[in-house]
């Protein structure tokens, strides 16, 4: 199963799509992840892509649709994945769109979760601040400022794509605002009335978890 998971910052995305990926056994493709791997490897791709990503905006498209063009080729990837981040813009999802095509491939679903902006804010420096305190590292772009362009970013560039998916049939919006197994709940409820019966079951075993 090829899945696209949409969300503004702080939606909860990278926790759902982790999910996601374990009970459907593909891998989980963070393009968020890979450019900060490449940024503190100091690849040419990481120094290219370092300073937009520390004030919050968007890094090229021509930079991350090469990063994921090759990675959705590796033999992990051969049954399926699960796309966290990407595409964030109209030009990325027909890039992506162009590179399924040429394998004869195409995406099953693009789950979006929607949630109320007000609550991002909060939740995400919430999440800074708790990791701070228990001694963890804190993204470089978790500060109230790089958030601020994160969110605009999100706004400007990344909602139009809900419009583009709508019109190919194959959009879910799911309230992202649930608690966490719910949100999985709905997810697999909305994959299942849509897709093949490999989420039918799963669905049944997510509904059967402890809340
Ligand atoms: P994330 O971990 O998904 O919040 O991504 C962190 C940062 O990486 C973003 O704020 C962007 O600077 C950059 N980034 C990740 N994915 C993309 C993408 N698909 N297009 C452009 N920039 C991206």
């Amino acid at each position: 199963m090829r899945l696209v998971l949409l969300g503004p910052p702080g939606s909860g995305k990278g926790t759902q799509a982790t999910r996601l990926a374990q009970r459907l056994a593909i891998p989980q493709l963070s393009t968020g992840d890979m450019l900060r791997a490449a940024v503190a490897a100091g690849t040419s791709t990481g120094r290219k892509a370092k300073a937009a990503m520390e004030r919050g905006e968007l890094v090229p498209d021509e930079l991350v649709v090469a990063i994921v063009a090759d990675r959705i080729m590796q033999p992990d990837a051969r049954n399926g994945f699960i796309l966290d981040g990407f595409p964030r813009t109209v030009a990325q999802a027909q890039a992506l769109n162009d590179i399924l095509l040429t394998r004869g491939l195409n995406l099953d679903g693009v789950i979006e979760l929607k949630v109320d902006e007000k609550v991002l804010l909060d939740r995400i420096l919430n999440r800074a601040r708790e990791a701070k305190s228990s001694g963890q590292s804190v993204r470089a772009d978790d500060t109230e400022g790089a958030l601020k362009v994160r969110l605009e970013e999100y706004r400007r560039l990344t909602e139009p794509l809900t419009g583009y998916y709508r019109a190919s049939g194959i959009l879910k919006s799911i309230d992202g605002l649930q608690p966490m197994n719910k949100v999985e709940i709905s997810i697999f409820e909305a994959l299942n009335a849509s897709t093949r019966p490999v989420t039918a079951a799963t669905a049944r075993e997510v509904r059967q978890q402890p809340a």
